[in-house]
């Protein structure tokens, strides 16, 4: 199965991901995730990405096109995968089309998870991180069982530097004007789904594998 995850930032992309990568045993391929490595590493696709990051502008078309499809060539891509936060602009969309037809693949579903910006500022400032493996939490819709700790890995809880409620509103900003013209992207290919993604993380996971199980026939 070939997923990709849309979704304004804070809709609960990350959560989902891990949930229904490890339920299809696909690779969880995260933009964000390949850029804070990058950071954490201080490598020279670390040094660019964060002055983008940090101020919650996109890293630019050339240089994320090429990691995806670096990432896509690899061997554990050959059987599906799930694209969360990619792509995030219809340049990004058009360059995975073509790169998926040269290889006779093509997306299976863009899922939209649907999260009105009320929610969106909460959910941003109470995300904690898990700064070894990723994993998100929240400080009061899904705590960690040792305060600080995740519960994968062990590893420590930190927040993100692009978490606070002034760069959430330039992400926001940014995702209206870049992203969210995917909606009528992938509408018009007939691939787009849309859950609820205000409820519960457990119904919204539930509500997704309705959603693919029905993909899958
Ligand atoms: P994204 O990857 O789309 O930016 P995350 O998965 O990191 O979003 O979720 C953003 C924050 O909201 C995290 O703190 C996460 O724990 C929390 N969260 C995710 N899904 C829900 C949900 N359905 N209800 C309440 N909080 C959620
Ligand atoms: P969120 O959890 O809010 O959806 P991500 O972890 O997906 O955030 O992305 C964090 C930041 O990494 C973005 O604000 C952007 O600067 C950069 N980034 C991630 N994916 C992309 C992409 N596909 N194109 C450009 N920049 C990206
Ligand atoms: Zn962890």
């Amino acid at each position: 199965m070939k997923i990709i995850l849309l979704g304004p930032p804070g809709a609960g992309k990350g959560t989902q991901a891990k949930l229904i990568t490890e339920k299809y045993s696909i690779p969880h391929i995260s933009t964000g995730d390949i850029f804070r490595k990058n950071i954490s590493e201080k490598t020279p696709l670390g040094i660019e990405a964060k002055r983008y990051m940090d101020n919650g502008q996109l890293v630019p078309d050339e240089v994320t096109i090429g990691i995806v499809n670096d990432r896509l060539s690899m061997n554990d891509c050959e059987n599906g995968f799930l694209l969360d936060g990619f792509p995030r602009t219809v340049k990004q969309a058009e360059a995975l089309d073509s790169f998926l037809n040269s290889n006779e693949q093509k997306i299976d579903t863009a899922l939209l998870i649907d999260v009105p910006k009320e929610f969106i500022l909460e959910r941003m400032t109470g995300r904690r991180v898990c700064s070894a493996c990723g994993a998100s939490y929240h400080i009061k819709f899904n705590t960690p069982k040792v305060e600080n700790k995740c519960d994968v890995c062990g590893g420590l809880l930190v927040q993100r530097k692009d978490d606070t409620e002034e760069t959430v509103k330039e992400r926001l900003d940014v995702y209206d004007r870049q992203t969210q013209p995917l909606i009528q992207y992938y509408k018009e290919k007939n691939i787009l789904a849309k859950v609820d993604g205000t409820e519960e993380i457990g119904m919204v996971f539930e509500k997704i594998c309705d959603v693919l199980g029905a993909v899958a026939k």
